[in-house]
């Protein structure tokens, strides 16, 4: 079995298993257990209509052949203009179909956000996002969603970058997590789910909760009971 891929987003966020050519979704809602030790990592091949394809080149979570093309399209439609605020101080611009807004902005896991502008075409959006971007960057690094996890957004530097960039609406968004101190760092796939803030899982282990970003957890095998109790046994017969 293997970590195929993920899910993010407000309605069905999921770690997607593979096994043999079948696909299983995995939701990710407080309360679930998981229990995925991961073994070796590997390109996570492709998974089309419901198949998967399992690929064996090392490269992970893709090799070459299997990374998707991330280089955008824009379509001819109506875009938003957007500013995210990753606690406690990450503020990134961004562009979306005006319709995906609330979607994309839940999939990186803002805390807060402005739609700034509405332009009618995607190359439009890109060039607004552009100018903005001189002074703020167009992205936000995953380590730092996962270091302001338990932290509150700055309020006074957002409303201080909201009076240069009114906004047309703005978003709060509370992904139930309510964390006391800031999750350990880890790639882990066992725990009971706390719950998810875009691509990053919370989970807690023992008395210890831990960030996993979901993108890490993609292309590894997950060890099978047989393999675990092998390696206790192996590692019962060293002593
Ligand atoms: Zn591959």
């Amino acid at each position: 079995m293997q970590i195929a891929g993920y899910r993010t987003g407000p309605d069905d966020p999921a770690l997607v298993l593979a096994a043999e050519g079948n696909v299983e979704r995995v939701p990710l809602e407080s309360g679930t257990e998981l229990a995925y030790p991961l073994g070796g990592r590997r390109c996570a091949g492709l998974v089309d209509d419901g198949t998967h394809y399992p690929c064996d080149r090392p490269k992970a979570p893709y090799c070459d052949r299997h990374a998707r093309d991330w280089a955008p399209s824009y379509a001819d439609e109506e875009y938003a203009v957007y500013l995210a605020a990753f606690a406690p101080d990450s503020f990134k611009v961004g562009i979306t179909r005006s319709w995906r807004l609330d979607t994309r902005l839940r999939e990186q896991g803002a805390d807060l956000a402005a739609h700034i502008h509405t332009v009618s075409s995607g190359p439009i959006a890109r060039n607004v996002e552009r100018e903005i971007a001189a002074g703020m960057p167009e992205a936000v690094r995953v380590d730092a969603k996962i270091d302001g996890l338990a932290a509150a957004v700055d309020r006074e530097a957002w409303r201080a970058l909201l009076d240069e960039y009114p906004p047309i609406e703005t978003f709060a968004f509370d992904y139930g997590l309510s964390l006391a101190d800031r999750p350990v760092a880890e790639t882990v796939a066992t725990g009971t789910v706390l719950g998810t803030k875009g691509r990053v899982l919370v989970l807690r282990r023992g008395g210890t909760v831990y960030a996993t970003d979901l993108r890490a957890l993609v292309g590894f095998a997950i060890a099978t009971e047989t393999e675990a109790d092998r390696d206790r046994q192996t590692s019962l017969g060293a002593f």
